[in-house]
């Protein structure tokens, strides 16, 4: 890639149980208990990625990581980054200070495993640095990280004040990258046009020119997906309706959406972006 602007895809790597605080039938002592689906969507997801030509920024959660080495190196080999996305895939505010620097050193500890690169990008579960927690960019940054990922400029998870695009954040230790997912407005509200929910609504059409009107402003998109958006037959188990949401709602078609997005922009992985100069 050259320095011309280019936009980001990035991938939360992690079995469709782990969400964060979602009751007794997700619990993470269950997790050993539950069917694993993260090696076939996966799959389906770098082929989705090699067909487009696309090399995507893998944030990889490190109990993945320890149970399917073969995955991760293949998503190595295939030519992406990894980065890490926590340990047992809890949120940064609900850990706290300790437990989440033990839990992001854990995770750093399988990856090295099967990476050979450093381990310098992060992040959080469920967008869980934002005013409660920016404590989290200290100790990324006293650990040796250079890119966070976690901050989503938008109501429920973050904060519509965050800014909508890659910036440097000074630490005590240090200044690090933070590099938001794309919103875009929407009838008077701001949406995540470019994961999540946002993303498996909207029509390929419509993604393709959110990402063009970042980029005529000089700014990267940022699209992320999981591997279990892809999952042709999901498990199905309560949670609650806040979850349910986020995790089931139109998963249907979403795959060839996908590819219809992934084949109209240019995508790069975190590490190729331009270097981000206005501090914060
Ligand atoms: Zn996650």
């Amino acid at each position: 890639m050259s320095g011309d602007t280019h936009n980001v895809f990035t991938v939360d790597l992690e079995e469709w149980f782990h969400m964060c605080a979602a009751g007794e039938a997700v619990a993470a002592r269950r997790w050993p208990l539950l069917p694993s689906r993260v090696e076939l969507t996966t799959r389906l997801l770098l082929d989705l990625l090699d067909d487009a030509n696309v090399r995507a920024t893998f944030f990889v959660v490190g109990w993945v990581a320890e149970r399917h080495g073969q995955l991760i190196e293949d998503v190595r080999g295939a030519g992406h980054d990894i980065g890490s996305h926590g340990y047992i895939h809890e949120k940064a505010y609900d850990l706290g200070r300790e437990r989440f620097r033990a839990d992001l050193r854990e995770s750093v500890r399988v990856l090295s495993a099967v990476c050979t690169a450093p381990v310098t990008m992060f992040r959080a579960p469920e967008w869980s640095i934002n005013d409660r927690s920016l404590w989290a960019l200290d100790i990324l940054t006293e650990e040796g990280f250079k890119i966070d990922a976690s901050m989503a400029p938008l109501k429920i998870v973050g904060a519509l004040s965050y800014p909508r695009y890659p910036h440097i954040r000074n630490t005590p230790a240090g200044p690090i990258t933070e590099v938001p997912p794309l919103v875009a407005d929407r009838f008077g509200q701001v949406m995540p046009i470019g994961w999540g929910w946002g993303l498996r609504m909207s029509s390929a059409g419509r993604v393709l020119r959110a990402i063009e009107a970042a980029n005529r402003a000089g700014r990267p998109a940022v699209l992320t997906v999981h591997p279990w958006e892809l999952d042709p037959d999901p498990p199905r188990v309560r949670v609650p309706a806040r979850l349910h949401f986020a995790h089931y709602f139109r998963l249907g078609g979403f795959r060839e959406r996908l590819r219809d997005v992934l084949h109209g922009a240019t995508f790069g992985r975190l590490g190729d972006m331009a270097t981000v100069s206005a501090p914060l």
